[in-house]
């Protein structure tokens, strides 16, 4: 990838060159004065992978706290992936949210208020359909019989396992990628035999997510990203 940066050039400055992250396609590199442009220019390609990754993370931050505004060309996870999305107006077609060709499309008039609504109804009819078939899958997997499953709105919490083994989840869980939800399916069910996060526990899951710890991580350091 080529980086566009701009230079600018100090008489104070005496000898480093400096870089410097002004947004998603700017880069500002300090030089001094007398600084041959092949040399700024070499510079910037030294630091190619640090610039390619610290604008990365400046995107993912950027995203991080951003309230959703169902606008075209917004993104939208479904399965890990992130998808744009197209706003239009037919009054005489009810469905409201639609994923096809890997782009959503959201089919609104202008009462703002029912657009997250329509996004929720759509995540949570995806999320009881390949939860249900993802824990039943499991559930004979480990030989572990649950009560009832509910998809829920829960923001803080991914799923949960009551007393009486009864299983929910949370919709947003369907924005993340397989496996993950393969690892939280198979942590809840294993709380039907510990209702715990004991030594034993952790054994039962890893017996059939060799790498739940990585999940776990991904987990904590992703889980902003799915609030609608
Ligand atoms: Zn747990």
């Amino acid at each position: 990838m080529d980086i566009k940066y701009r230079v600018t050039r100090s008489r104070k400055r005496k000898k480093t060159i400096s870089l410097q992250i002004l947004n998603e396609s700017e880069v500002l590199v300090s030089a001094p004065y007398f600084t041959p442009p092949n040399e700024v220019r070499r510079f910037v390609q030294e630091k190619q992978n640090w610039i390619n990754k610290t604008i990365q993370k400046h995107k993912e931050d950027s995203l991080k706290n951003k309230a959703k505004e169902y606008k075209t060309g917004e993104h939208f996870f479904y399965l890990g992936q992130s998808y744009p999305l197209e706003v239009f107006s037919e009054p005489f077609d009810n469905e409201r949210v639609v994923f096809r060709n890997n782009r959503f499309y959201l089919n609104t008039q202008k009462n703002k208020n029912s657009w997250k609504y329509y996004f929720v109804s759509w995540y949570k009819k995806k999320a009881h359909d390949f939860i249900h078939e993802r824990v039943d899958f499991y559930s004979r997997m480990l030989k572990l019989r649950y009560g009832t499953l509910k998809i829920t709105s829960a923001q803080s919490r991914w799923a949960a396992c009551s007393e009486d083994n009864n299983l929910t989840f949370s919709y947003r869980l369907i924005m993340v990628p397989q496996a993950i939800i393969d690892y939280v399916i198979v942590h809840e069910l294993s709380h039907i035999r510990e209702k715990n996060h004991s030594p034993r526990f952790w054994k039962l899951v890893e017996a059939f997510i060799p790498e739940y710890k990585t999940h776990r991580r991904w987990l904590k350091e992703n889980h902003h990203k799915f609030i609608l």
